[in-house]
């Protein structure tokens, strides 16, 4: 969330600008009184005492036109010093409240970093993250039933999917890629899950910051990672909290919903090695992390890892299907089935706020 500056130059312009008017409509108002007189006096009838009567009332009418512009005036003054007052007022109230709001918002996300710490503990730790999040998935599910319903009749409005992809770097200093190499990839799954789901997927440190490169290096555990049995063997040891600490640190404005569930983001990570022959891991909505491998170049599974955290499975042979492992997914030929499409929006990752 960007906050706007602090601007109050608009209600001084418009003040500055408020008050010529005024000046001029005064000026403009006394010009108008003594040319209305003048005539008034040159129309006075001759004969005494009609000239005298006449020439008293011209001149009380006069001053009488004079008083007005003169109120008329204080009024405009006193208008344009109060609306300036609450423009600035204004301007104080959003600007605080946007920093308010933000300052909340952070120390949310720094409670969820603490309580998370929980998950950190190698063995257990890990064990209670899958449960949980094995408990959100069905809680947040469940949740979303009507949605899902409604989805099946076919009115399926747009829902968000919160994505920041993270380059690794290793402890010396080296990245796996780069982020602008990271990035087609990442234009590829925003473009697929607009077309076949109606999600659209933002980014999660909003603007533009779709990839960053880790601001912490990681040791080589987490760049060369295993899937399958093997690999959900590791997320207990120290794989698992490896990957929950780069996604607090890098993500921090992820780690309330992360730990809520509720539009909890997808934490991708480019990784140097996928052992074996996939190119990508995920271990479904145990995690809210998918791995993808980024050597020799970036492989095109983000989409559909980003797929098995959002309750899919592999289809093998299925032509292509997303979540056909050998398939390419890439549009315009990628495809999903009316029920992936439910499963995915119904994904604790997938919501509308
Ligand atoms: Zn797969």
């Amino acid at each position: 969330m960007e906050c706007a500056e602090f601007e109050t130059e608009h209600c001084t312009k418009e003040k500055v600008e408020s008050y010529e008017e005024c000046t001029a409509k005064k000026d403009a108002g006394k010009q108008e009184c003594s040319q209305w007189a003048d005539q008034g006096y040159k129309k006075c009838c001759g004969w005494q005492p009609c000239k005298f009567f006449c020439d008293a009332m011209v001149w009380v009418s006069k001053w009488v036109c004079l008083g007005y512009v003169w109120v008329a005036n204080w009024v405009c003054v006193g208008w344009t010093w109060i609306t300036h007052k609450f423009c600035v007022a204004w301007e104080t109230i959003k600007w605080s409240a946007c920093w308010g709001a933000k300052g909340f918002l952070w120390l949310l996300n720094g409670a969820a970093f603490v309580v998370s710490m929980i998950f950190w503990i190698p063995g257990l730790g890990p064990l209670a993250r899958w449960l949980w999040h094995g408990l959100l998935t069905v809680f947040w599910g469940f949740v979303g039933l009507v949605d899902m319903g409604l989805c099946a009749i076919g009115v399926c409005p747009p829902k968000k999917l919160r994505l920041l992809a993270i380059v690794m770097v290793g402890e010396r200093g080296q990245a796996v890629t780069t982020p602008a190499a990271v990035l087609p990839e990442v234009t590829n799954t925003i473009d697929l899950y607009r077309r076949l789901a109606d999600v659209e997927v933002v980014p999660l440190l909003g603007g533009d910051k779709w990839v960053v490169e880790s601001n912490t290096p990681a040791p080589g555990y987490l760049l060369n990672v295993d899937c399958g049995g093997e690999g959900l063997v590791k997320d207990l040891g120290l794989v698992g909290p490896g990957f929950d600490f780069q996604a607090s640190v890098n993500g921090w404005d992820g780690n309330f919903r992360r730990l809520i569930g509720y539009g909890a983001p997808v934490i991708a990570f480019f990784v140097r090695d996928v052992e074996g022959s996939s190119q990508g891991c995920s271990f479904g909505p145990l995690v809210d992390y998918v791995t993808v491998e980024s050597q020799p170049s970036v492989a095109d599974s983000l989409p559909h890892e980003i797929g098995h955290a959002c309750n899919l499975i592999d289809l093998p042979g299925a032509g292509s299907n997303l979540m056909n492992p050998q398939a390419n997914h890439r549009l315009p030929n990628t495809t999903l089935e009316k029920g992936q499409v439910l499963l995915v929006r119904a994904s604790r990752h997938v919501t509308y706020l």
